[in-house]
Formats: structure tokens, sequence, C-alpha cells
């Protein structure tokens, strides 16, 4: 089949790999489409991935992925072949201690296809787990599916919060990930939603979804007044924590999405710890599939005028190269194998 293999920092090549062959509880996806995460573009830029994870070796990205199952294994408890499904892309081992308590996202086993040393999805095939699928009705498009992964990751950051409706809001970053956030947010009923993005297009874009005001950092919104009980740090920049940390109103929470270019902050605590500030470290997504399906089928969330940017696989090197020049107006480049 073909695939897009990463082989070292900024150096993604289209070629020949072997078809993976399903094993017994797993499907194989014909992949439809797969959008490039803020984290490939990281790995890509780095050759490697937060904390300092190397690939072993040239390595498939992309775990944001939409296909149709073309093969069943034989034990496997799967839609039947034809179906149309997203996929959660984080295979927990189910037999550890973490696994016991449920804590899927946090198993130490964890399989999550683009992390080194496993193979992502920017190809014409994958296999996946069985547990890991959901069907997808007509009403939600190949690439809506594939963004279910990172509206799970708003789904779980909200749940994480235990938001209230007539909490305020502030979402530092309006990128995919910070706009998933907003738009989980105003399912569990927020109103009040401020959000940080310097990319004017991007804070144009966040308003039509559903912010109260805009503005291009953290330090202007509390210029505006803004001094929200709850703020979710979506950026990833390396000074957003510390920025949460100013803007949250005493007693209020810090919900830590995005992620870092470093791996080490040095953090002032003096106010934090005197405003009694709770700091949440968001990871990844747990249960969330069949809720962000449901949701964008019953257009409770709409995915539909996400601005993206498509792309065939043997385009996938130009879609690396773009992403990475820096944020711009789509929110995501789109692979469509
Ligand atoms: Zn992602
Ligand atoms: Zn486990």
């Amino acid at each position: 089949m073909k695939a897009a293999k990463l082989f070292g920092a900024r150096d993604v090549r289209v070629g020949e790999t072997p078809e993976p062959e399903p094993a017994a509880d797993e499907v194989l996806i014909r992949v439809r489409a797969v959008s490039i995460c803020a984290s490939d573009v990281a790995i890509y830029r780095n050759g490697c991935a937060a904390g300092g994870v190397y690939p072993e070796g040239p390595m498939i990205q992309g775990h944001e992925f939409s296909g149709e199952i073309v093969a069943v294994g034989p034990e496997a408890e799967a839609p039947p072949i034809g179906t149309r499904v997203a996929v959660e892309p984080s295979w927990h081992c189910g037999h550890c201690e973490i696994c016991q308590e449920g804590l899927y996202n946090l198993c130490p086993n964890v399989v999550f296809p683009s992390f080194p040393p496993h193979d992502g999805a920017i190809a014409e095939y994958i296999a996946c787990p069985d547990f890991s699928v959901a069907a997808v009705p007509d009403e939600v498009s190949d690439i809506e599916a594939a963004l279910t992964e990172p509206l799970g990751v708003g789904i779980h950051a909200v749940r994480l919060a235990e938001l209230a409706g007539d909490e305020t809001v502030a979402i530092l970053g309006a990128g995919m990930i910070g706009i998933s956030t907003m738009m989980a947010a105003c399912c569990q009923g927020v109103k009040d939603i401020a959000v940080a993005e310097p990319v004017a297009a991007r804070r144009e874009f966040a308003e039509q979804a559903g912010a109260r005001i805009t503005a291009q950092n953290a330090a202007q919104l509390a210029e505006a007044g803004i001094r929200p009980k709850v703020v979710f740090e979506c950026s990833g920049d390396d000074a957003a924590l510390a920025e949460c940390l100013e803007l949250v109103r005493p007693n209020g929470r810090v919900v830590v999405v995005g992620i870092p270019e470093v791996d080490e902050l040095c953090i002032d605590i003096v106010r934090p710890r005197r405003n009694q500030i709770t700091v949440i470290f968001s990871r990844r997504s747990l249960n969330t599939l069949e809720t962000a399906v449901e949701l964008l089928a019953t257009g409770q969330v709409d995915f539909s005028s996400i601005p993206v940017r498509t792309f065939s696989l043997d385009q996938a090197p130009e879609a690396f190269a773009l992403a990475a020049e820096g944020p711009g107006r789509e929110l995501r480049m789109v692979i469509l194998p």
C-alpha cells in the first residue's frame, strides 16, 4: 500500500509499504481522511515527540482519522465490512491496574498510532482494535469523523473541569483543540466564553462559533475585565500556563490541554497559591468517541464550517510543510488517501 513516512525532521516521503494484517481482534480500515494534529507537526519539526521520544525508524504519522472497514479479524466484535467508522486512537491494554480503574487514557501500555514507535494512519490502510471504532451515520462526513479525535480531547477536558453552565470560561488558543473545547463547553450550557488567539482569522472563526469576546492574548482579555472561573490552555504556547494562572479568578480552575514545545516550565506560583487555583492536566481523551459522533450527528456540534485544507496522499509532504509554517486560517491540514 501507499503511505507517507517520516524519515527524520522535516523529511516526509510517500512510498510503498506492506499492507497491515488485522489481528484476530482487529479490523482493517481503508483510510478516508486523516487530519494532521499539532503533535504530528511537532514530531515532524523536531524529529521526535514530547519527552524526547524518537521514532525507531521511518514511521507513519497521523492519529485523527476515519475510514471504512474492509476486513474483520475472526474474533473482532465490530460493525460489518463496508461500515464507515471513526476511531479513538488510544489503544489501551485492558489488563493493567490503571485500565482496571477505567483510566484507559493513562494506560502505561497504551498503543497510540503516530506516537513513536507506533505507525499512524497517513496511509491507505490501518489495522485497529475492534473496541476503538464506532460507526458514523451519513450526516457525519469523512473529515468530520476524523475530527472526532480532537473533539474528544475537548470533551474530555470539559468533563475534567466539571463545568457548570453559569461559569465564565476563557480559552487560550483557537486552533482545532481550542475550538473543540469551546464547542464541548457550549454543549454543557456555558454561554460566557472568551477566547485569546493571535491569528485574526482564527479569532473571527471563534466568534462565529460562539465566543462572546476574543482578543489577541490573555493580557488583553484581562484588560477587558475578563476574570474567568475556568481557563482552558489549548495553545501549546510555552508561556501560556503562566498566562492562565494570571488570568483565572481566585479559587478558579486551569485545565492544561495544549502541549508546550519545551518539557520544563518555570512558573511564579505566588499568585496561584494565594488564590487557591486548581491546575488540571488533561490527557488525550477517555470514552469520548460515541459522544463525539452523536454530537456531530445531531448537530449539537457543527464542524461543517471548520476551515481545513485538503491534500491527496501524494501531497502529504506539502501538507506537513504548510502545517509547520505555523498557524494560519485553516485549523487542520487534512489528507484524503
Ligand atoms: Zn491529535
Ligand atoms: Zn492498561
